[in-house]
């Protein structure tokens, strides 16, 4: 319960309380939290420097302690009535405030962990072989993207131009992207750092990850086709990424943990999870361009959990900084209509979608808007949201 009028579906309750940066008249960026209709603005209300910084960083860094301790206060604030009359004044409209990226991104790393998504684009792209690749169920595959490009939703999106080379042609031309496309992924930050050389175990996640957020890994795909061979992704999708601007901490999700799909191929004991603490997560994303949804990719059917994908990350010995962000890759199901980005919606472009005002898509094209939104079951019962990431495709500059 609250003593705040909140809307019963409104996703932003106190069960979430997702942390941000914002800005009001005064331009000053500070902390907020999202509830209800409404932000609280951290900085004024704690009277504490760190959440007045312009990013979410300084605060991460304290760690779990830290995280749980606000937590607590922010709930008996948001609930109890004794605490109404110094809240209160520190609620800004959300609609009268701008969002800001919530977190400085220190390194970047993007996953491929959805197996239907790698099975629809292996066999795709590698028709005479196994969908999968040998090494795919024996470890979360990645790369280290570019962290500099990571922005908040509604930056637009333009139109990168590259190289791209068809099969039938001789030699690559530059241009615009035509197949400009999206990947619908959850997002993972960390907040505790680690030390150079010294694995995070799978039983370490909740020690160094703060919470959540939604990304739009956005891709060009024939400059990603022409690229990729041999070291993976480059230009194709370095231009842009856009986050959600609320990052909802991990101690909402604790209703939305499920066991991730079962493993058939034994696990090396550092993925082993069999016997762990199960960090699978009932998140359901809806994707809609122009306002129209187009697919519904469930997460909670992801074969790799992000606590996997952290272990993975460093068990070589690479060290973890507060900011870090790493993604889910294409979340996809196994119905057409759960499908994550348009090349697999309209499979590799041959099978256009058809949109509710009769037009058709394969990929991007300028002027759309792509939206996606997700939530969860939230620790009082109903769902909490994870807000949205959109973003506008504009015309690509004057090659
Ligand atoms: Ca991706």
């Amino acid at each position: 319960m609250t003593w705040l009028d909140l809307p019963a579906d409104s996703g932003f309750g106190p069960d979430n309380l997702p942390h941000g940066v914002f800005s009001d008249a005064s331009g000053r960026r500070r902390t907020g939290i999202a509830i209800g209709d409404s932000v609280l603005d951290l900085a004024a209300a704690t009277g504490e420097d760190v959440h007045a910084t312009g990013t979410l960083n300084a605060f991460l860094a304290r760690g779990p302690r830290a995280w749980a301790d606000l937590r607590a206060r922010l709930t008996a604030w948001l609930t109890d009535e004794a605490h109404r009359g110094r809240v209160e004044p520190h609620l800004l409209p959300r609609s009268e405030v701008t969002l800001h990226l919530p977190v400085e991104v220190a390194d970047y790393v993007d996953f491929y962990s959805s197996q239907h998504h790698a099975e629809n684009l292996g066999r795709m792209f590698r028709p005479d072989s196994a969908p999968l690749t040998p090494n795919w169920k024996h470890l979360p595959i990645g790369y280290h993207g570019r962290a500099g490009t990571v922005q908040v939703s509604g930056t637009p999106v333009v139109r990168p131009n590259g190289q791209r080379k068809t099969p039938a042609e001789d030699a690559p031309t530059f241009g615009p992207s035509q197949r400009l496309d999206i990947e619908a992924e959850v997002g993972f930050v960390v907040g505790v750092g680690s030390e150079l050389g010294t694995p995070v175990p799978l039983g370490g996640f909740a020690e160094h990850v703060f919470g959540v957020c939604l990304v739009n890994d956005w891709s060009a795909r024939d400059l990603q086709s022409w690229e990729y061979v041999p070291l993976g992704p480059f230009l194709g999708k370095s231009f842009l990424t856009s986050i959600s601007p609320w990052v909802v901490p991990l101690a909402a999700l604790e209703a939305a943990r499920v066991r991730p799909p079962a493993r058939d191929v034994p696990l090396l004991p550092y993925l082993d999870d069999t016997d762990a603490e199960p960090w699978g997560l009932d998140v359901a994303i809806e994707v809609r361009l122009n306002g129209e949804l187009v697919s519904c990719p469930p997460f909670r059917l992801v074969y790799w959990t992000p606590a996997q994908q952290l272990a993975h990350t460093t068990v070589n010995g690479a060290s973890l900084r507060t900011g870090d962000l790493f993604a889910s890759g294409t979340v996809s199901g196994p119905a057409a209509d759960q499908r994550g980005s348009f090349i697999e919606l309209s499979w590799g472009g041959t099978e256009p979608l058809t949109l509710p005002d009769g037009t058709t898509r394969t990929f991007l094209e300028d002027g759309d808007v792509v939206t996606l939104t997700a939530s969860a079951p939230g620790t009082a019962g109903g769902r909490i949201s994870l807000g949205e990431v959109t973003g506008r495709v504009e015309p690509a500059p004057a090659p």
